[in-house]
């Protein structure tokens, strides 16, 4: 119904009613007892309008604890529409609150760090990732100037040219961060933090992988080119010479074949595209094929040993094959005529292990942690002689990483090493 009817028709009728009322007592009993009764009743009304005038001032001052009367006449419906206009309102903060707390919780989980800043740069809110990566508190720093916060020359520069067309790169707290202000409503701008560190890292070992095969690809081209020149050049080479150019040609050409076979298995691993192949290997079988390969290098200058009555797992027999004939031929590599080499499989209380021992010339301790790096050589004129890649060790990481094995490296220079491979216990993948 329309509202000023709902107001104003039932007030006209009260006021009728006590209007007629008044009347007849005018009428029946004098003047003076029609206006008594008039006035008593118009006295009456006002002291409950004031009633609820007071009900509803009350209510006002604390709209959540205090109830709304029914009310009465006009009343009944100014209270009504208030309620329903508070549970409204009730309806909304709640749904506020919750969206709110959804977006704090989306904000916290963000991997990027958001800082909220006034125009003046006074720091309002910001994420865990924004304190994680620029060293800030949200509870200590809030109402500070970001730049007092960021004491970061080139961040301070960025800040004050005010370029934020483009990103920031910054170096702070050891972490490479993209920092990048975008303004937005009229007073505030938004501060966004990515921390590139692990692609930066993974960048700069891309880079020096390429650099580093190349470097490695170009030396024994060089040696090849060379000799062809010298063939060009000067065709009458006598055939002793020349038997010894083609001799070491066809080595660096072996050179270069391994360093791209070794390249590739690399990749290989490394890539999602080839999953681990898991089958049962007969430990026995690949171990003797492994000391049969291992004799063959050494031709007959190292004492090889085998001993293996270690368990049967599974595993992909061409990547176990190949990380262990990596250690087993580096152990005949790096140890001088004479010395002795010991394979083992054996089963401990940890799971299985393979194990290579060598007396060969050692490593001093500084190298260890370093030594399945990409290309990282103890003593790299050494590895060149004796055919090596400086990737084998970098193969076994890999393989062991996709059969849950680790590497253990326990050396004493001048004296020998062991690699021992560890598998865990129970089923491999
Ligand atoms: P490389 O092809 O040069 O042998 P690896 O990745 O197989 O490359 O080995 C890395 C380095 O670790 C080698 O250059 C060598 O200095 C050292 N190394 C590996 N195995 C042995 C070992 N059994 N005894 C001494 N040094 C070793």
């Amino acid at each position: 119904m329309n509202p000023k009817l709902v107001f104003w028709v039932p007030a006209a009728l009260r006021m009728s009613f006590v209007l007629f009322g008044a009347g007849l007592a005018w009428f029946f009993w004098g003047a003076a007892v029609g206006l008594t009764i008039g006035l008593l009743c118009m006295a009456a009304l006002v002291v409950v309008q004031l009633h609820y005038l007071y009900q509803l001032s009350a209510w006002l001052d604390n709209p959540d604890s205090a109830k709304l009367p029914d009310g009465w006449g006009a009343w009944t419906d100014i209270f009504s529409r208030l309620y329903r206009l508070k549970r409204g309102d009730d309806r909304n903060r709640t749904e506020l609150t919750e969206w709110l707390a959804r977006f704090r919780q989306a904000m916290s989980l963000l991997p990027d760090g958001v800082v909220i800043m006034d125009d003046v740069l006074f720091l309002e809110w910001c994420n865990p990732a924004a304190e994680r990566h620029l060293g800030l508190n949200l509870e200590r720093d809030k109402g500070m100037r970001v730049t007092n916060l960021i004491r970061n020359p080139a961040f301070i520069d960025y800040v004050i040219l005010g370029r934020y067309e483009q990103p920031l790169t910054l170096a702070l707290r050891e972490r490479k961060l993209i920092a990048h202000i975008i303004p937005f409503e009229t007073r505030r701008q938004i501060l966004v933090t990515h921390d590139a560190t692990e692609s930066e890292r993974i960048e700069m070992m891309r880079r020096d992988f390429i650099a580093n095969a190349s470097h490695e690809l170009r030396t024994p081209l060089t040696v090849i080119n060379g000799f062809l020149e010298i063939a060009s050049a000067q065709p009458n080479l006598d055939p002793d010479t020349r038997a010894a150019h083609l001799k070491l040609m066809t080595e660096q050409g072996h050179r270069m074949q391994n360093l791209v076979e070794d390249m590739l298995s690399l990749t290989r691993l490394e890539s999602e595209d080839f999953p681990l192949r898991v089958e049962p290997i007969e430990m026995n079988v690949l171990l003797n094929q492994i000391l049969q390969e291992a004799k063959a290098l050494s031709a007959g200058r190292h004492d090889i040993s085998l001993k293996s009555d270690g368990p049967d797992i599974h595993g992909s027999p061409e990547e176990l094959r190949s990380a262990f004939s990596n250690l087993v031929s580096n152990a005949v590599r790096y140890t001088p005529e004479g010395g002795s080499i010991e394979l083992s499989w054996t089963q401990t209380k940890s799971g299985p292990q393979f194990a290579v021992r060598d007396t060969g010339i050692g490593i001093r301790p500084e190298h260890i942690s370093r030594l399945t790096e990409r290309f990282y050589r103890v003593d790299k004129s050494r590895s060149r002689e004796t055919q090596g890649t400086g990737l084998g060790l970098a193969i076994v990481k890999h393989v062991l990483l996709r059969h849950h094995a680790t590497l253990a490296i326990d050396s004493k220079p001048g004296q020998g090493t062991v690699f021992t491979v560890k598998f865990p216990d129970g089923a491999l993948p």
